[in-house]
């Protein structure tokens, strides 16, 4: 049973900003047919400052982990995905308090109070082709899994796979949202990149439960 406590967070944002460095090419070439391909070099910029600024000043707790990570976000990462994920991860930074050990439930409602940030400040709804729709499975998966009596280490699977599936799932959706709603119709037969990020960060999150 994984201990969410801030070691917890700082083991996903290790590897974050590992797998957003790794996957920011291909974030980047998402990014190029309906967009202005630059997620993966936002992404990258922004994980790589979250990271170091949590090395250098260590967060006594995960709630102050967060709302740092989130704070970094808005402040280097220009464009739609930094205000939006630095708002989503402050706002489930203060959701957290100042408990120094998540319990699964605190988890789940941090992961809703994320979601929830990101649709008040983008006001995407589901299926316009956004992280929402990757952002808002993950969160009703984890909740579902753990109502029905599983471990937080299950429910964190669930999401990532829910939020895989909903990136997906993004392909043949018109853009209803962003730059890539710019396009119209042809925003059509392409994965949105902020929908895959969304989806490695979650995979993430699963990965740091499982060490
Ligand atoms: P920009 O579009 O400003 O260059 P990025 O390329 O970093 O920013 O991020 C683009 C992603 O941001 C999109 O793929 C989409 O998932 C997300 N996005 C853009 N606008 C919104 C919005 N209003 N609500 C939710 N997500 C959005
Ligand atoms: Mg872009
Ligand atoms: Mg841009």
């Amino acid at each position: 049973v994984p201990i969410l406590d801030t070691a917890f967070f700082r083991r996903w944002l290790e590897l974050a900003a590992d797998a957003v460095h790794r996957e920011s090419p291909r974030l980047t070439e998402l990014d190029s047919p309906i967009g202005d391909a630059d997620h993966g070099s936002n992404m990258d910029r922004g994980f790589t400052a979250a990271a170091l600024a949590v090395r250098t000043d260590p967060p006594g707790t995960p709630g102050e982990l967060l709302v740092s990570v989130g704070r970094t976000l808005v402040s280097s990462v220009g464009g739609a995905s930094g205000p939006l994920y630095g708002t989503a991860l402050r706002r489930a930074g203060k959701a957290l308090g100042d408990t120094h050990e998540v319990t699964p439930p605190e988890l789940g409602e941090a992961l809703a109070a994320a979601v929830n940030a990101v649709r008040e400040l983008g006001g995407a709804e589901p299926g316009d082709k956004t992280m929402v729709d990757a952002l808002l499975p993950a969160s009703h998966a984890y909740t579902g899994v753990l109502t029905e009596g599983g471990s937080a280490q299950q429910a964190l699977a669930a999401a990532a796979d829910a939020a895989l599936a909903g990136a997906e799932a993004t392909v043949p959706l018109l853009a209803r949202k962003g730059r890539a709603s710019y396009l119209g119709e042809r925003s059509i037969g392409h994965q949105d990149p902020g929908a895959t990020s969304s989806a490695l960060l979650l995979a993430c999150l699963r990965d740091a439960s499982a060490r």
